[in-house]
């Protein structure tokens, strides 16, 4: 019989529980066992939730407090020396005075055993999630191609590994307690180490795997004594490329762990598995999770050398995205598999974890019929699950119903006139290459420009955003929920805006902006003006701890019906002599922070995007704007998994900037923002944005990321930021010419705006205002010296 799986569910709950909780302990308004609580409320809510719809594996351990990587991190009790409470390398201990606080221990309600000395206390975890008032908190960074942050692991000289969270054996016997027999997941040995970062110079982490590998098995055979029969060992790193130290340690590692007395399904996800497909059918593992979202083509391959007598797990139901499932493209992939290998130790999952999906469509109460039954949220496409299951088991017939539904919406969406705008697509099939050209080139760009603004040497800008104040968010949401009318809104931002050019012509800035006070988020604001746009009341995904991010769904053909920024840029231009700079948010970041089409390929959405956004920049030239930014912070996250995808992704992203800043004249001045990231392996798609100015986050790294400029003689026109505003700390004049001056070695003077990091919005005025007096101080000095 094809059983149904689910590799996880989404833990924040329907109505954001978990960051309610969680950010109240960290306030110290909730103690800690009322969190501990409401973790396990959560737990078996959810547990049951999915054996009622009829799920057969369930997972268990897929709950966190922050985030698996770090729970992965605590169970091998790799805590970097500075948490440790001597700093000298031992420990946490579990004192009765530390008792209310360990969370692991308690979970369970484990007596103070041999097991729970040493383990990783709650404050300890989230220290290293957050940083505590002793020790900065641990490096974050994108899980995969998600915009899911995960908690990167740090090894040292001498790194040592023990069981200090018993919390995937803890979740197991909760559950178990419960009547409920799940299959514990745990992030796999190879691509935790994989993930991590070495912080001694000569360490490789993959050699640490015969370290890690004692912890794994402590943990396997617990999970095996207290009746578990099998695992779910996630290794997303099997769709990267990978090098021989990580083939030899998965050779190492399943040997070890396929002798615990428990069967393994390795569980793969966010890409194909290529050329590592033999490298896992040769691993003495009983089950393998194949996506076939992302690469339905692999089936075939796979099914040629995944032997019956093992189980294979189809991941056919997109746990990415928020589409409801064409089921009967679904079920044809079922029914090859059951073709080739018989129903027997089959299995039908979504793609992934559904840690990336929001948890219940029924809570949606303001979207219309028709868009509501093209979409699919956790619990529904737990419910798809069950009934392709259904299906594979009993005939499609006796599932007929879900089956209709699915192909009612999928013939609905295919048609209707709110998905397919004829204009849209005649505008991107009428335009040539030239449109993604300038008129002039960047010399002949560089010198109009300089004759019409005749700006200083260094000159000195922001990147967007002045501080969103309380009262700046009490006004919008006063005026969401109609508290307030229009034109009292309006008059409201208008004396923001007014404000912050005066601020800016006070302290001698040379490009201002006009604050962005009118914006709740830099997609949000451009997707609800934007038609093929619908927003969720209650879509919440995890982007990283208690931070959750409702993104927009791209549900149909972009367009522009009518201007969205220029009123408040003219506005702002109104007041002041000096350039005012439009701002924009690029195409690539605007598909990247949205739930998109799953009908067409993202480069046809992301030109849609771009042409609108080109329509928004040609009208802010008219409205005498002359200088226009276009953010693109998430053109890098966008790049696909598999090196050899690299090239074709960036060429249309390019292309998709190049368009829409090519509206503009040669007399218009285009700058660009990215933030913190690494620049060097992706120089040639930098410079054919050929923006006429790029911003750049680089006062942490001391400037260092400019190497790559430097090394490429990117000739145009760079602002690396001068100060870290992701700190409340004001640097001081010198800090900033130090940090100009390293600019200075690596580009040419004529090269060098100064500007801070990134947008003020969550900074405060009494921390801007002295940070960008020494800013534009700063830049006189270098102005004098040079
Ligand atoms: N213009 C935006 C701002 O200043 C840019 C934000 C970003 O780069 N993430 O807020
Ligand atoms: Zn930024």
């Amino acid at each position: 019989m094809v059983q149904s799986a689910n590799l996880g569910f989404p833990r924040i709950g329907l109505k954001r529980e978990l960051k309610k909780a969680t950010e109240s302990y960290w306030k110290g308004e909730l103690d800690y066992l009322a969190l501990r609580k409401l973790g396990a409320d959560l737990r078996v809510r959810h547990w049951r939730l999915q054996r009622d719809l009829g799920i057969e594996i369930i997972p268990s351990n897929d709950f966190s407090f922050y985030d698996q990587v770090l729970d992965t991190t605590a169970m091998l009790g790799a805590v970097p020396p500075r948490y440790r409470n001597d700093g000298a390398g031992n420990s946490v201990k579990f004192s009765p005075s530390a008792r209310t606080s360990n969370a692991y221990a308690m979970m369970a309600d484990v007596a103070e055993t041999a097991e729970v000395q040493g383990s990783v206390d709650l404050d300890t975890y989230f220290a290293m999630a957050r940083g505590s008032a002793a020790a900065p908190a641990m490096e974050m960074t994108k899980w995969f191609d998600t915009n899911y942050h995960y908690i990167v692991p740090e090894f040292y000289e001498d790194q040592e590994f023990r069981l200090a969270s018993r919390k995937a054996i803890d979740e197991f016997k909760e559950a178990k307690a419960l009547g409920i027999h799940t299959r514990p997941v745990l992030v796999g040995p190879i691509t935790f180490l994989s993930l991590g970062k070495a912080k001694s110079a000569d360490l490789d982490p993959l050699a640490l795997i015969e370290r890690v590998l004692p912890v794994y098995t402590e943990v396997l055979t617990t999970l095996a004594s207290e009746g578990a029969d099998w695992v779910q060992i996630d290794e997303p790193i099997l769709g990267t490329d990978l090098n021989d130290a990580q083939r030899d340690a998965f050779r190492k590692a399943y040997a070890a762990l396929s002798k615990c007395g428990l069967k393994i399904l390795v569980a793969t996800y966010f890409e194909r598995l290529d050329d590592n497909l033999s490298l896992v059918a040769a691993l003495p593992i009983d089950g393998l999770h194949i996506d076939l979202v992302r690469a339905p083509e692999q089936l075939a391959s796979v099914l040629s050398v995944w032997p019956k007598s093992r189980t294979l797990s189809l991941g056919v139901i997109d746990g990415r995205n928020i589409w409801r499932a064409d089921l009967d493209a679904a079920f044809s992939l079922v029914e090859k598999a059951i073709a080739a290998r018989g129903p027997d130790s089959l299995q039908i999952a979504p793609s992934c974890s559904l840690l990336h999906a929001p948890v219940d469509l029924d809570s949606e109460t303001k979207l219309d019929d028709e868009l509501k039954s093209w979409l699919a949220f956790s619990k529904q496409k737990l419910a798809e699950l069950a009934a392709l299951t259904h299906a594979a088991n009993n005939g499609k017939q006796a599932a007929e119903e879900a089956f209709a539904a699915s192909a009612a919406a999928v013939k609905s969406r295919a048609s209707s006139a709110r998905v397919h705008d004829v204009n849209v697509a005649a505008r991107l099939a009428g335009s040539s290459s030239g449109d993604a050209n300038r008129a002039g080139s960047f010399e002949q760009r560089q010198a109009k420009q300089r004759k019409r603004f005749a700006l200083p040497k260094f000159p000195t800008t922001t990147i967007g955003s002045f501080p969103q104040t309380e009262e700046v968010r009490k006004a919008r949401a006063a005026h969401r929920r109609r508290d307030i009318d229009d034109a009292t809104y309006d008059a409201f931002l208008m004396k923001e805006t007014e404000n912050a050019i005066s601020v800016q012509e006070n302290l001698g800035i040379d490009v201002l902006v006009h604050g962005e006070f009118e914006r709740n988020d830099m997609v949000e604001y451009f997707g609800e003006q934007l038609s093929g746009f619908v927003f969720t009341q209650n879509g919440w995904v995890q982007s990283y701890g208690s931070r959750y991010v409702k993104p927009p769904i791209i549900f149909g053909d972009v367009s522009r019906p009518k201007p969205m920024t220029v009123r408040w840029s003219a506005y702002a231009q109104s007041l002041t002599t000096k350039p005012i700079k439009g701002m924009l948010t690029g195409p690539v970041t605007i598909l990247q922070w949205s739930f998109v089409r799953d009908d067409q390929p993202r480069s046809v959405t992301c030109r849609q995007i771009a042409f609108a956004i080109r329509d928004e920049v040609v009208d802010l030239e008219k409205a005498g704007i002359g200088i226009i930014q276009i953010d693109e912070p998430a053109l890098r996250e966008g790049l696909p998994i598999r090196l050899k995808d690299r090239e074709a992704y960036l060429k249309w992203a390019v292309e998709c900037f190049r368009l829409t800043a090519a509206g503009a004249s040669d007399l218009t001045q285009i700058h660009t923002h990215m933030c913190y990231g690494e620049f060097n392996d992706i120089m040639e798609a930098i410079a054919a944005l050929d923006a006429d100015v790029i911003s750049i986050e680089t006062s942490r790294s001391q400037m260092e990321l400019l190497d790559g400029f430097s090394e490429f003689k990117y000739p145009n026109e760079i602002g690396p930021g001068v100060y870290d505003i992701h700190s409340p700390r004001c640097p001081c004049v010198g800090e900033m010419t130090n940090l100009i001056a390293k600019a200075r070695e690596r580009l040419a003077p004529e090269q060098i705006w100064i500007n801070p990091d990134c947008g003020l919005k969550t900074r405060k005025w009494d921390e801007v205002l002295p940070a960008l007096k020494n800013m534009v101080e700063a830049a006189r000095k270098m102005r004098e010296n040079t």
